[in-house]
């Protein structure tokens, strides 16, 4: 690759909001300190609101945002500051600044969540622990002076940079086919100069002409409504609503390439990034190059490069998970959040957001439009079509023409499996059907591993982790005992840990390995293949799987819910789900919901090309109404029912709720801090404190583990509540801690 002379991009030029004078500014730094600290500007230094500094904090430097003054609380016991003794802003990033926007998204996010903006801000910086931002490129250029002493090496260097551009270090060795001492040799002696080379671009732009589909006319509709709102540039919610294959994504492209056409920003939200493969091929097919692709896996300097484009709006798509929700864009002018009834979207550790919520308020901060996008769409999202907040496009039809599977019950009751064995005569037929057809049968089961208990048969022992209350699952392909809680192992004992019996352990119930033994027996011909997150050699391993999948190379998929998102098996004619009421009469107040949306996106992979689909569901609750629905395909008598109970019952999004969860190594010390936090809740006939009790998870990681529920109307200010609440409550001491979940999706 070759540069121009590079000409450094220079600090914005917004006016300075600091008068030279002051020289002393609040900078935010990404750790759990309720305020921004002051720093002093050293002479020649020129900071403004939104920077990206390095600062010392102690006895490290630490990268942080020059915020605005006033905009942290600043705690009632803190000294006026002594500005002779304040340290030193060490340096400027040459990035683009924070948006005010970004700013307000992210004091937004602290105030709502109820956590310091420090672990806010942490999110939007974290991509660059060290390296991904400071790192400068450097690259070289011949200068006027020739060496003294030539050699064959050195004028093979010369001859290759004669045309003046400028390369990279390592680039010049390479073309001149010399070592790279060499190249430094010539630096030395002057006959190469060093030069700062511009960041490399981060992704290359979508062409929004590319390859421009003939939508049906229900897409068209569709199109059209999110294209017209784009193009007028202000915030506007959407839902786009529609079964499995209608072509929802066809139909939001359309309005990607709106925004690429005036230069807007857009980002696309996916709750399995690491596993989307298809779904960028799929862009690129569309808009000829890859969207920039934004999650955990991408390397640390390449996603350094995506937020530096992305702030200098150079990036125009980045397609990403949850974490892409903290990109500073430049111009945001739409986001699409696909599969918005994801739990993935949740995040369930330090700063407890949501981020489909969040998304909503990125896009009113930023005047975005954006587009929630589901074929089982989450009870709130529902709620707010059918109350006309959210607009609702709906695309009620598969664009192959073909149906959505049929869902067919197996009553367990009366025609299950032999004990022992886990596939229903019914379904062994019709998979032998479809087999022997040349059709893809898909085995489902949410449970990794083999068993999930073992059990001894003569004493009655079971073999639990030793930090967390729960089951170790055996994997006998690895023949590990394992928890699928913290990643506890230990090989799979010869006798009863507790009566010393051998051989006398005998596994529990299946999970997919067992399901595959089953399978393999009845199916002795066919080509068989697992697919988990287990699966060893990672995502590169899985995403090859999917393909030998997708290419028919394989008969029988058993599969966890790894298999259920997103992917495309146009080969796949039938699903069968082995245990429908397996997430059912927990308790819990979204088991009907999860459930529905799992079986139905299962249901869901099978006939998406020319083959019509089927799928079975394995069930001892035929009766139950969420089984019903299915069955019947009534997706509205589901919403109906379930809408109807939430509201009964006072459950969200009727109905908020805080969860606080108190943990501590020791049992007595986290359920007493528990209660002291309970006994002073601030009083008021609009909240009510619910526990502590015990979680249903009691211990995890050898934590001990007490909830608090606070439950209000709709519409009351949960976050200033439990604020005011979390000011006047005992601080937790020692190994205690207090985890705020606003919202919560999950109760265990
Ligand atoms: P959804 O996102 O609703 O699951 P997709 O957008 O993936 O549906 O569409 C399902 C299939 O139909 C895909 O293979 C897609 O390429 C194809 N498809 C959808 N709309 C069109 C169209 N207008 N022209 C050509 N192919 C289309
Ligand atoms: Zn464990």
């Amino acid at each position: 690759m070759r540069y121009e002379d590079p000409a450094m991009p220079n600090s914005p030029d917004s006016p300075p909001l600091f008068p030279p004078r002051e020289r002393v500014v609040d900078v935010l730094l990404p750790v759990a300190i309720g305020s921004a600290y002051s720093y002093r500007v050293p002479d020649g230094m020129e900071v403004a609101v939104g920077d990206i500094v390095v600062v010392p904090l102690g006895t490290r430097n630490m990268l942080g945002c020059v915020w605005p003054r006033g905009d942290t609380p600043k705690p009632a016991d803190a000294k006026p500051v002594d500005r002779a003794r304040l340290k030193p802003i060490q340096r400027r990033y040459d990035v683009s600044p924070l948006k005010a926007e970004m700013i307000a998204f992210i004091n937004w996010i602290a105030d709502y969540t109820v956590t310091p903006p420090g672990m806010v801000l942490r999110l939007a910086l974290r991509h660059d622990e060290s390296a991904g931002l400071a790192r400068e490129r450097t690259g070289v250029r011949l200068t006027d002076h020739r060496p003294e002493r030539r050699t064959r090496a050195r004028e093979k260097v010369i001859a290759a940079l004669e045309d003046g551009f400028v390369r990279a270090k390592s680039e010049a060795a390479k073309e001149a086919g010399v070592s790279p001492s060499v190249v430094d040799g010539l630096i030395d002696d002057g006959v190469l100069e060093t030069v700062v080379l511009p960041p490399e671009p981060a992704a290359e732009a979508p062409d929004p002409d590319h390859a421009v589909p003939a939508l049906l006319p229900a897409q068209a509709q569709a199109a059209a409504r999110l294209v017209a709102s784009v193009k007028d540039g202000t915030f506007q919610p959407f839902l786009v609503d529609g079964v499995t294959g209608s072509g929802k994504t066809e139909a939001y492209f359309e309005a990607v390439a709106q925004a690429i056409r005036q230069g807007r920003q857009t980002l696309i939200l996916m709750p399995e990034i690491a596993l989307t493969q298809a779904f960028l091929d799929r862009f690129a097919r569309r808009f000829g190059v890859r969207p920039a692709e934004w999650h955990s896996a991408v390397s640390t300097r390449r996603r350094g490069r995506i937020f530096r484009g992305v702030a200098a709006g150079e990036v125009s798509v980045v397609a990403g998970a949850r974490s892409a929700l903290f990109l500073p864009f430049a111009d945001l002018g739409l986001i699409l959040v696909d599969e918005e009834h994801d739990a993935a979207y949740k995040q369930e550790d330090g700063v407890h957001y949501h981020a489909r919520d969040m998304a909503v308020v990125r896009a009113r901060l930023e005047g975005a439009t954006i587009a929630l996008v589901s074929a089982t769409p989450s009870i709130e999202t529902e709620v707010n079509a059918r109350r006309g907040r959210y607009v609702r496009l709906a695309l009620p039809e598969r664009f192959a023409g073909t149906k959505v599977p049929r869902l067919e019950p197996i009553d367990l009751r009366r025609e299950g499996p032999p004990r022992g064995q886990w596939i229903a005569p019914r379904l062994a037929q019709e998979m032998a059907r479809t087999v022997e057809a040349g059709g893809q049968a898909l085995l489902f089961l949410n449970r990794r591993g083999y068993a999930p208990l073992t059990l001894c048969r003569a004493c009655g022992h079971r073999i639990r982790c030793p930090s967390c209350s729960s089951w170790l699952v055996e994997h006998r392909f690895r023949r590990r005992l394992e928890c699928h809680q913290c990643g506890y192992a230990m090989p799979v004992p010869n006798e009863c840990p507790n009566c010393h019996e051998p051989n006398a352990l005998i596994p529990c119930g299946p999970g997919v390995e067992r399901l595959h033994e089953e399978a393999a027996k009845l199916f002795p011909q066919a080509r068989l293949q697992v697919l988990s997150s287990d699966l060893a050699g990672g995502v590169e391993r899985l995403r090859a799987e999917l393909k030998a999948i997708e290419d028919g190379e394989v008969d029988i998929i058993i599969g966890t819910q790894l298999v259920a998102k997103g992917h495309n098996f146009p080969g796949l004619a039938m699903v069968g789900v082995i245990d429908a009421d397996v997430g059912l009469g927990h308790g819990d107040p979204r088991a009907a919901e999860r459930t529905f949306q799992l079986l139905h996106q299962v249901a869901g992979r099978a006939g998406r090309h020319e083959v019509e689909g089927r799928a079975f569901l394995q069930t001892y609750m035929p009766d139950h109404p969420v089984m019903q629905a299915l069955v019947a395909g009534d997706r509205d008598a589901f919403y109906d029912r379930e809408i109807a109970i939430r509201e009964e019952a006072h459950l969200p999004p009727f109905a908020r709720f805080a969860a606080l969860i108190v943990s501590g190594t020791d049992a007595h010390a986290a359920q007493a801090h528990a209660r002291a936090l309970a006994a002073c809740s601030p009083f008021t006939d609009k909240v009510r404190v619910l526990g502590p009790a015990e979680a249903p998870l009691a211990l995890i990681r050898g934590r001990h583990r007490y909830r608090l529920l606070a439950r209000c109307e709709r519409g009351f200010d949960l976050s200033a509540y439990v604020r005011a609440w979390m000011a006047g409550a005992p601080r937790a001491r020692g190994s205690l801690k207090v985890e705020i979940d606003i919202d919560p999706q999950s109760f265990v």
